[in-house]
């Protein structure tokens, strides 16, 4: 049942503020509510990392972790300082959940299941007395009598209306609209939303015929129409629409915005050669030519690790015969294909599906809360955590650190000022 007062109220039960409302009831403070629209709580942790729940990733350092965060970037050093992904890793810990890394840095529970990771955040809950109501959706937030008043959508057999006075309230809303719509009714102006992380649809171009075939590295440089410039290394991947894999992810992520007010147009340069410089190609040219003189182009490729099929895509795509032997290799053909290697131009056309993670740009700037405490700079007793807040991270687990960051420094705000005021 849902109280008409409480000392706290967090309004959204996902990671944020499920760790928000822990950190705050371990360290004293009874009457914490959590209220979850929903009738089941944390269900993007359990959909999350395709079912495996990437909770956060290895990187020890501050300073590189706010490197990872397209949105938010400096200004979490702070919040890291306090709590980062160590801390994430030793507080799973002690409450029974490993943690394992992968070879790329990530971290997942050992049971691999997120399961695991939604039963150690519902069993630390309830073990330190928060209460979590589901199928209680906030229509409003407003400031009242020195706290705050919400009205409630309460969905049971029936449908009621309920009011609670909280003294204190955690928004904890994730990318639902409602979040932002109670923190500009207090006096916040967030940032619009435009999504992240997502692949890049092609226009139609012979590269997608070769579907399943991954590169790794390529240096990826998207050109948009104002001139604006974003780049990226890492693993590529070609895909039935365009282009995936965690370059494309990561260049999406940093090129969010731009690449949203070009309404998702713009050109996409591919380096294919993993660096190589011109004068390095040309030298490798040469030694094809040499060591490889009566081979077709077709069965010699100027490097192995070259993939075959991209290989005869761009000898096509140059117009030049895969039957011809490397000797025969006329000198503006090489020229050709080095700058086909190196410069690939696509045009993109649109977003393509979503990776495997999805989340928004926008939000509450870190601007408006302080970030010591994540307690907003217009509205004292209302804290700000997690996807709502206009931060967002790049694939990887980092997405969920900054809630596990933002949750703990907000309980432990939300504990001192209860306990100061008795
Ligand atoms: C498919 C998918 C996979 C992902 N995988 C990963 C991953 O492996 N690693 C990673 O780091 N990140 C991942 N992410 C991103 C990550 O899930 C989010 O960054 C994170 O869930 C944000 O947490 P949050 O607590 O801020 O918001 P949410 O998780 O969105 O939780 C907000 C909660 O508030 C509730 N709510 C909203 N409005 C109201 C209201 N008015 N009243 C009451 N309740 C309300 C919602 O129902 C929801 O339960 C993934 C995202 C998706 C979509």
């Amino acid at each position: 049942m849902l109280p008409d007062r409480a000392a706290v109220a967090v309004v959204g039960g996902g990671p944020a503020g499920f760790m928000a409302a822990i950190t705050a009831a371990e360290a004293g403070v009874r009457d914490i509510h959590v209220l979850e629209a929903t009738q089941e709580p944390l269900q993007k942790v359990r959909i999350s990392g395709g079912g495996r729940c990437n909770v956060t990733h290895a990187c020890w350092d501050p300073h590189e972790l706010v490197g990872h965060y397209p949105r938010g970037q400096r200004a979490l050093r702070g919040p890291f300082s306090r709590f980062a992904c160590g801390d994430a890793v030793a507080w799973f810990d002690a409450r029974g959940l490993e943690l394992v890394e992968e070879p790329d840095g990530r971290l997942f529970p050992r049971s691999n299941r997120s399961s695991s990771v939604v039963a150690t955040l519902r069993s630390a809950a309830a073990a330190a007395g928060v209460t979590v109501h589901t199928g209680m959706s906030v229509q409003a937030l407003l400031a009242e009598r020195g706290g705050f008043g919400l009205q409630v959508r309460c969905s049971g057999e029936q449908i009621t209306a309920r009011h609670l006075w909280a003294r204190q309230v955690v928004l904890a809303t994730g990318g639902h609209p409602s979040g932002r719509r109670f923190a500009t009714s207090l006096g916040h102006t967030p940032v619009p939303p435009v999504p992240s992380l997502f692949t890049l649809a092609l226009a139609d171009d012979p590269l997608v015929a070769l579907a399943g075939v991954t590169m790794d590295p390529v240096q990826l440089t998207l050109e948009l129409p104002d001139g604006h410039r974003e780049h990226q290394r890492g693993p590529l991947l070609i895909t039935h629409w365009g282009v995936s894999g965690p370059a494309t992810l990561r260049l999406t992520a940093f090129a969010a915005r731009s690449l949203h007010a070009a309404r998702y147009r713009a050109e996409l340069v591919v380096d294919w050669t993993g660096g190589r410089s011109e004068p390095d190609l040309a030298a490798l040219f040469q030694e094809a030519r040499r060591d490889q003189a009566r081979r077709q182009l077709a069965n010699a490729r100027p490097w192995p690790a070259l993939g075959r099929r991209l290989w005869l895509h761009l000898l096509e795509s140059r117009g030049v015969d895969p039957a011809l032997r490397w000797a025969d290799l006329p000198k503006r053909h090489q020229q050709g294909l080095i700058e086909a290697l190196r410069r690939s131009r696509y045009r993109v056309r649109g977003r393509g599906p979503f990776g495997e993670e999805f989340v928004t740009a926008g939000g509450v700037a870190l601007g408006e809360v302080n970030t010591a405490t994540m307690q907003s700079r217009l509205r004292p007793g209302l804290y700000i955590v997690g996807e709502l807040l206009d931060v967002d991270g790049v694939t990887g687990g980092f997405n969920f650190q900054h809630c596990w960051s933002s949750g703990w420094l907000a309980g432990q705000a939300v504990a001192q000022a209860i306990q100061g005021t008795g």
